[in-house]
């Protein structure tokens, strides 16, 4: 089998297969050909910041580590042998930690690795696509003809979500635009909040793009702060637009509105209509949060505008990370559209096991709906695929756990009970990860 891109999908892929007993290639185009972030030719080498997420039980991406941990993750055992002090964080020396990952890659007996671009799939075989946010051109352009253009996006320009269960329900109302089906959320603003929105948005600092970006608006992607450096009232004639939602509680259209729009069927995760943004994410939420509504409203994704390569994962991907149309080709890391090194990691993980699984002639095997993994591959496979944006963990993709106790008491009980799930569900199937430590 093979296994395109050695970052830390295809890395954490390739290892996963190697353990089903499968004879694995792994291509990488470093350093022959290097991307615009990276600068080694180590595999899983980290871009940007060097933070696998917080540790906290009350953290969603300490639940994936949890649960990265069971499978044996050569990350997490990376990231284990090289970290750093960083308060509830895991955070590590980048060098040691591709250095660890390359030298298990380099001695895993069923693991070959190939110092090569791929412009093409090879046709036989399962295949791992894990070519990550900067997929070279080639590649790129096969994919676009394979799967269809529109299936493939290069930019990211993602609005906040935020969880449905910390909207403030009595000032929000159910509503669609002139009469529609109530199927948005939408957050009434006055000309006073209006005037106190505009203010933060004025003084709220913009994430500066790296140079290799060359960030440009495309035509419906304006940032909303782009849009208010245009002019006071654009925002308000844009995406702020009252017009046709009046509030049933007062009959009238109010000032401005802020729509949110789900995110998932469930209707746990709500997205910004038209909020696409860079603003650093302090400020973000400093901005959300005056919006009458949201003065509470928990983001679990933050708006980001920079280059990206992902595919419009509920279109083409099933939730085992099987492209549908392509059943031998399996997809995973950012690319598949999830956000975050760990996120990338553990569909790595994934599609490494139902790639091999594949070739076994056994059928995929899918994460349990109360695990962080099960919750994320759910969400890329049944996400609306009409406004796809990729996803990092968070505790929107699980369901809530039940009673009303304080929220880090209800996120104890989701990581506990995700973990339970989740070693339940590895122990039911006959593949189980090789002890970390053990690849040779
Ligand atoms: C600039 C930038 C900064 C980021 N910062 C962070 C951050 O701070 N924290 C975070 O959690 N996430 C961050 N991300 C998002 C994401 O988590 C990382 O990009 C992560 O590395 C994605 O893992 P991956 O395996 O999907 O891709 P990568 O780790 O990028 O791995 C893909 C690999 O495929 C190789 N490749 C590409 N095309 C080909 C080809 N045709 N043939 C062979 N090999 C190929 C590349 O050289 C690369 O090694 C960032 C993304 C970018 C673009």
């Amino acid at each position: 089998m093979h296994v395109i891109g050695g970052g830390l999908a295809g890395s954490e892929a390739a290892v996963s297969a190697a353990r089903c007993g499968c004879h694995v290639f792994l291509h990488e185009m470093r350093p022959r050909k290097m991307t615009p972030a990276h600068h080694t030719d180590r595999f899983a080498e980290l871009v940007c910041s060097n933070s696998l997420g917080g540790e906290a039980e009350t953290n969603a991406k300490g639940l994936l580590q949890d649960e990265m941990r069971q499978v044996g993750s050569i990350v997490m055992a990376a990231a284990d042998a090289s970290r750093l002090p960083a308060g509830g964080a895991l955070a590590v020396d980048r060098e040691i930690f591709a250095a660890h990952v390359t030298r298990t890659l380099e001695e895993h007996p069923r693991i070959t690795l190939v110092r090569e671009e791929v412009a093409e799939p090879p046709g036989e075989g399962a295949v791992v696509l894990a070519s990550g946010p900067l997929t070279s051109d080639a590649l790129a352009e096969c994919l676009t003809a394979k799967l269809g253009t529109s299936f493939l996006g290069f930019y990211d320009a993602a609005a906040p979500v935020v969880l449905g269960e910390s909207l403030d329900t009595e000032v929000c109302y159910r509503a669609g635009r002139y009469g529609q089906s109530a199927d948005y959320w939408n957050c009434p603003l006055g000309k006073q909040d209006y005037e106190r929105f505009s203010d933060a948005l004025a003084q709220a600092r913009s994430h500066t793009p790296h140079d290799w970006e060359h960030l440009e608006y495309f035509q419906g992607c304006v940032p909303i702060e782009e849009l208010a450096r245009r002019g006071v009232d654009t925002p308000r004639f844009g995406p702020m637009k009252p017009v046709g939602l009046p509030d049933p509680r007062t009959g009238r259209e109010p000032y401005a509105v802020v729509q949110l729009r789900a995110d998932d069927r469930e209707g746990r995760l709500w997205s910004l209509v038209g909020f696409q943004t860079g603003l650093k994410w302090g400020d973000q939420k400093t901005v959300v949060h005056t919006i009458p509504g949201l003065h509470s409203a928990e983001i679990v994704r933050y708006g980001v505008m920079h280059r990206n390569t992902y595919l419009n994962a509920p279109s083409l991907l099933s939730s085992a990370l099987q492209v549908r149309k392509h059943p031998q080709l399996f997809v995973a890391g950012v690319l598949a559209g999830v956000e975050g090194y760990l996120e990338s990691a553990a569909t790595g993980w994934l599609a490494g096991l139902n790639a091999a699984r594949f070739i076994r002639d056994q059928g995929p095997v899918l994460p349990p709906e109360h695990s962080m993994l099960g919750g994320l591959v759910r969400f890329l496979a049944g996400a609306n695929p009409h406004n796809f944006q990729p996803m990092n963990a968070n505790w929107g993709l699980v369901p809530a756990a039940e009673g009303k106790g304080p929220k880090r008491e209800r996120r104890a009980a989701m990581h506990r009970r995700g973990r339970h799930s989740f070693g339940d569900w590895l122990r039911s199937f006959d593949v189980l990860p090789a002890a970390p430590g053990s690849e040779g």
